[in-house]
């Protein structure tokens, strides 16, 4: 497809350690009306580096499931696996500026910092080893989160989690790298996805200071609870969508992210309810945690 006129890119990024679920539902479509409203492209990558948590045939079923409720991508989808010749040159790149450095605390050498990187190997200038971790250089500076939705937060990364993991000690590319790599090489301007991920935003923001990349606009949408405040159990968050329940489930999304669909679209092929929803789109009625779940539970 074309670029579009807007300049707004927006992307869903699944990790295909399971099935599309609910919950995933919501985050693909909060980010398709975005882009769809702006007039952007909607993106899809794979997201697929943690090689033995993939489920195999998961990416094709997340295709297939996506197609079936009408979220219809722009351009190829992209694999993470099949690039990681690209990672690799950015820390080969970073770690020839010593920005950042290799690794070989065990799990159990940092069990005692609970989370927070000590420092260790910091000035010891371990030679390259494909079984050390690598893990870049952070600063005492405060790193501000904004969000559309969330309320703004301060982060200092020294503190917490200190230096921090690009390449584990396994080998595998670290989530926060690979992610932060693909937004920026596919020019990401809006990054609409689950509350889950906000922790996550301070480190990505730092490597797209270390990447010297403008920082795109974030959306986190609220993770929906178990009325005990838990994540959604099995039963209710984590069964896989049904393709032939399309319509259905889909109004059940709109109406959770509390968009108010209008009954009669309860049963309208998903085509006619996202043409109603891109034009309704409103973010700013995306409702808190608490009553996110409520809305899914009354939907029941
Ligand atoms: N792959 C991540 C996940 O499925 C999402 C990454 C992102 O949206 O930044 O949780």
């Amino acid at each position: 497809m074309a670029a579009a006129d807007s300049g707004y890119i927006g992307r869903f990024a699944p990790t295909p350690s399971g099935y599309l679920h609910f919950g995933s539902l919501l985050a693909a479509l909060a980010s398709y009306l975005d882009a769809r409203q702006a007039g952007g492209q909607w993106l899809l990558r794979i997201e697929d580096l943690d090689t033995p948590r993939n489920l195999p045939g998961a990416d094709q079923h997340i295709l297939h499931t996506l197609d079936a409720f009408g979220l219809h991508w722009d351009g190829p989808v992209i694999w993470q696996s099949r690039r990681l010749e690209y990672y690799n040159s950015l820390l080969a790149d970073w770690l020839q500026r010593d920005l950042a450095f290799y690794c070989n605390c065990s799990r159990q050498d940092l069990k005692p910092f609970a989370g927070v990187y000590p420092g260790t190997c910091r000035q010891r200038h371990l030679p390259a080893d494909p079984s050390h971790a690598i893990r870049v250089r952070v600063d005492g500076r405060l790193i501000r989160v904004s969000d559309r939705l969330q309320k703004p937060v301060e982060v200092c990364l020294s503190t917490d989690p200190g230096d921090f993991v690009v390449r584990r000690r396994d080998g595998i590319i670290a989530y926060q790298l690979a992610v932060v790599a693909d937004d920026v090489a596919q020019g990401i301007t809006d990054i609409v996805r689950g509350a889950d991920l906000l922790d996550s935003t301070a480190r990505q923001l730092w490597l797209y200071h270390l990447l010297s990349a403008p920082v795109p606009r974030y959306l986190h949408i609220p993770l929906l609870l178990q009325s005990d405040g838990n994540k959604l159990s099995k039963r209710l968050g984590s069964t896989p969508l049904e393709a032939n329940q399309a319509p259905a489930l889909l109004f059940q999304a709109l109406h959770t992210l509390a968009q108010q669909p209008p009954a009669e679209l309860q049963q309208a092929p998903v085509k006619e309810q996202l043409d109603w929803a891109i034009a309704h789109w409103q973010p700013g009625h995306l409702p808190t945690a608490g009553q996110f779940s409520e809305l899914f539970r009354a939907s029941h």
